[in-house]
């Protein structure tokens, strides 16, 4: 952080809720870091939501916070001496309500902008005629999958998700998209199949939730898939083109040569920037390497499991996990992070499924040597 002249300009508290922070690098250009409160509790805790504004030629904001926080954001900015009506554009760096949550209010109050994903702009939709039987028919696309109760999201996020889907949305495409003199995003999917890092010259990264400090991203199941496959379709015709730990593994890579490439990025991560009181400085190769580490550790410790006997995810996830991390809402986390990691293990041939969707190993160790392998695809 020292190198990249970090000046805090308003006090937080220990997580960095309510601080407001400016970076300015040797080019010269500022990034103000805004973070917006997070509702999470317990031990899957992100932290607040670190929104970004880039005060280049044409300057914009990185992602709106969660539900609730945009008019906040707004007022941040506001005490910075940052007038939201000279922002060009906002950049939701993905679909999670955590960072785009606050989208609709900041566009109300502001009249911003919005770009995103190609994919962002279908999820946000609803459709219908499409959606899964019973109560989520009015539910975006985006949120067919979720793992949480209804009374959850009926309390933190139905109201949201009825406005985000009138938003106008500039598309980004696949391909490194220019937003700017000298910057660029990268679609980067896996851990959400829109997600977006956003490369600022020779100088920093912004990479939203695809790498942070002290926690390992969750992926996202390959079989989700098939849930929007109808909305998606014809445009990715694959699971593992967007979803599921095999593409976030490739998007690891993709990011591991783009730190080849500027070997001293400073990283913004968009959560636990500042974190127990102390900056999580990041060094974006080596946080790749220890991040694919963690996969393949957890990929050897779940055949381990499976050597014994054929198992389902939450079984896998019962003896896997800490019991403080299967915790309420958290088993359901824990076990969405089994099938992830069992489907990449099915894709190198290790692991099978059997009857009553039980995972059983097959005898070989073919992952390691897969997920070292894996190049970009880009
Ligand atoms: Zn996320
Ligand atoms: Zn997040």
């Amino acid at each position: 952080m020292q190198n990249h002249n970090l000046k805090v300009i308003h006090k937080g508290d220990a997580c960095g809720n309510d601080m407001i922070v400016k970076f300015q690098l040797s080019s010269g250009l500022e990034i103000f870091g805004l973070p917006t409160r997070n509702f999470y509790g317990g031990h899957w805790d992100l932290g607040p939501t670190w929104n970004y504004v880039v005060l280049a030629d044409k300057p914009f904001l990185v992602d709106a916070g969660r539900f609730g926080q945009g008019k906040k954001l707004v007022d941040m900015m506001e005490s910075v001496d940052i007038r939201p009506e000279d922002l060009e554009f906002v950049l939701i760096s993905h679909s999670h309500e955590d960072h785009d949550g606050g989208l609709a209010e900041l566009v109300k109050s502001t009249n911003i902008k919005v770009k995103a994903h190609v994919i962002y702009d279908l999820l946000i939709r609803k459709y219908p005629k499409k959606a899964p039987p019973g109560y989520k028919e009015d539910f975006p696309a985006k949120c067919w999958h979720c793992v949480m109760p209804e009374s959850f999201y009926t309390k933190n996020c139905l109201g949201y998700h009825k406005v985000l889907q009138d938003l106008k949305v500039d598309k980004i495409s696949d391909e490194k998209y220019n937003l700017g003199k000298n910057i660029c995003s990268h679609h980067l999917p896996g851990h959400s199949p829109d997600c977006l890092a956003l490369l600022l010259g020779e100088e920093a990264i912004i990479v939203g939730d695809i790498v942070l400090p002290d926690i390992s991203p969750w992926p996202t199941c390959e079989e989700l898939f098939y849930e929007v496959a109808d909305v998606i379709k014809p445009v990715y015709t694959e699971p593992h083109a967007i979803f599921g730990l095999l593409r976030y593994i490739k998007s690891l890579k993709k990011l591991w040569e783009i730190a080849r490439l500027h070997s001293d990025l400073l990283v913004l991560p968009a959560h636990r920037l500042y974190h127990n009181s102390h900056w999580n400085s990041l060094n974006l190769a080596d946080r790749v390497n220890e991040l694919l580490e963690h996969h393949i550790q957890r990929c050897a410790a779940i055949i381990e499991i499976l050597n014994t006997e054929p198992r389902t995810a939450d079984e896998i996830a019962q003896e896997h996990f800490e019991e403080r991390l299967l915790e309420g809402f958290g088993s359901l986390m824990a076990a969405n992070e089994v099938v992830s990691h069992c489907e990449l293990l099915i894709h190198s041939g290790d692991v099978a499924v059997v009857d009553n969707g039980m995972y059983t190993a097959k005898g070989s160790a073919n992952f390691e040597a897969d997920i070292r392998a894996l190049k970009s695809d880009y």
